[in-house]
């Protein structure tokens, strides 16, 4: 490695060619291109390794998820003629099972990253220079440097704001609250939300605008909001938050209504307003990176568009998905332009997402809306499939879908699933859409019979 270390004094600079400042998804993403190409790389880290996804996002909320499907089929056990008693969910043990599944993230992270030469380097980091950052006493000086901070829950301005808790803390605690109220109708508020309502918590979610999940389409959210009313969800929109008063366990939030004001209360209050970029206490003035209200103004190729030598990627950029495999996409593209030279730029076209309901939301591509939008001559698909064989088999609660194709090309510009498995079928019209498979080569194909994907050729 061509790490050249300056140890002749306590604040001696060190050198590397690539300093990567954070270790989740994107940081990693972009540390194993430079280090194949045997750049040297130092990563510095002030939390757990393997960064939100595992720890505390995708993961850890998936155990949870899991449980919640596992009820929902209780729920519906007597159906397939099998008789079970009220199932009581021991909340501490899901989230002890939660944190064994995750437990030895960290250190097989940090020693996937050491055996492929990358140095770990503990603690915070800020820029002193353009091509500088200190951590702790330590100066690391690099000829690019990728902020690779990921996200942090955006603050929101309530008088009593501080009295929410945030997702870090559902993972964490070990007793299920009698009452939860999230302010914020995103994907986090929907996705915990159905795990406390189907263990038996009263939930309440506040949303400022007049639909749940407003980048998703609007007949989809429909279908959603339909079943999280169905397991007792309260759903109040167009609200605008004005307080939250009391103690944890006795917790009211007022919020205004149509004029008239209403308080909900809850034994914890959920900030799900949605997360921003994590680059304030970055010095990024230090380094001249030009920046407006946390977002640092990139070019195509995820560079800043001020200091050529700094890139950003994963959920530092607040302007594309915060996914998981989103920022290691984006780090792979950072890292292979270090490498290659600036010449890979990310395409989002066709990036499956779910939200992880109980049954999910998936959606690939444009929604309805959307491709009215943009001038596209559409033909929109919208399926029930609830009195369908494959949704009756499983006895479904909901199994919805709309596809969108363009008329002019045949070829599919969205995807929207709520339940029928939407979240395994959405890779599917995301491979087509990749591809550029048309929605008439998509019903020609044969499929294993039968499968909630055999049902796709009779979708479009
Ligand atoms: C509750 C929850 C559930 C989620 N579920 C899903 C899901 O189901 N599917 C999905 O695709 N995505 C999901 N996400 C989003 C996903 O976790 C993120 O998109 C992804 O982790 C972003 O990766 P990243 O590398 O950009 O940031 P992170 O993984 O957050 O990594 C950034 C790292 O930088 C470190 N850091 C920050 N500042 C500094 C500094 N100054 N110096 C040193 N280190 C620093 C942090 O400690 C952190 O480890 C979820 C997120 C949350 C919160």
């Amino acid at each position: 490695m061509a790490t050249e270390k300056l140890a002749t004094e306590k604040l001696a600079t060190e050198k590397f060619d690539v300093l990567v400042i954070g270790g989740g998804n994107a940081g990693i993403g972009a540390a194993l291109p430079a280090r194949k190409a045997n750049l040297s790389v130092a990563m510095v880290e002030s939390r757990d390794l393997g960064g939100t996804c595992p720890n505390r996002g995708c993961t850890p909320k998936k155990v949870l998820v899991a449980a919640g499907h596992a009820l929902h089929e209780i729920e519906r056990a007597h159906i397939h003629g099998i008789a079970v008693d009220k199932p009581r969910l021991d909340w501490a043990a899901l989230i002890d099972r939660e944190k064994d599944l995750i437990k030895d993230v960290p250190n097989n992270t940090e020693r996937g990253l050491v055996r492929r030469g990358v140095e770990i380097v503990r603690g915070e980091a800020s820029f002193v220079a353009p091509n500088a950052a200190r951590i702790g006493d330590r100066t690391i000086e690099a000829k690019t440097i990728v902020i690779a901070t990921g996200s942090k829950p955006r603050p929101l301005p309530i008088p009593g704001a501080d009295k929410m808790i945030t997702s870090d803390e559902m993972l964490s605690e070990r007793e299920l609250p009698a009452s939860v109220v999230f302010v914020g109708g995103g994907v986090i508020a929907l996705e915990f939300g159905h795990i406390y309502a189907r263990a038996g918590a009263r939930v309440t979610i506040l949303e400022v605008l007049p639909q749940l999940l407003p980048s998703l389409d609007a007949d989809a959210v429909k279908q959603l909001e339909a079943e999280s009313e169905r397991i007792g969800i309260t759903i109040h929109t167009g609200v605008k938050v004005k307080a939250i008063q009391g103690e944890a366990g006795t917790l009211r939030v007022i919020f205004e209504q149509d004029g008239r004001e209403l308080t909900a209360t809850g034994a914890r209050v959920v900030n799900g307003a949605g997360r921003i970029a994590n680059v304030d206490t970055l010095n990024l003035d230090a380094a001249n990176i030009v920046h407006d209200r946390g977002r640092i103004a990139l070019d195509p190729f995820l560079r800043s568009t001020s200091n050529p030598n700094v890139y950003v990627c994963g959920d530092a950029v607040p302007s594309t998905p915060q996914l998981s495999p989103i920022a290691t996409y984006e780090g792979d593209i950072v890292g292979r332009n270090i490498v290659d030279g600036v010449k890979h730029r990310p395409d989002y076209a066709s990036v499956p997402t779910s939200v992880y309901t109980v049954p999910a939301l998936a959606s690939v591509g444009l929604t309805e809306s959307a491709a009215r939008d943009k001038g596209f001559k559409i033909g929109v698909h919208t399926t029930d499939m609830l009195s369908w064989f494959s949704a009756r088999t499983y006895a479904e609660t909901v199994a919805w879908s709309k596809i969108i194709v363009d008329e002019a090309t045949d070829k599919v510009l969205g995807a929207h699933f709520v339940g029928h498995s939407g979240e395994e079928l959405i890779n599917l019209f995301a491979l087509a859409m990749g591809l550029g498979i048309t929605a008439t080569q998509i019903r020609d194909k044969v499929y294993a019979y039968p499968t909630f994907a055999s049902d796709i050729k009779n979708l479009i």
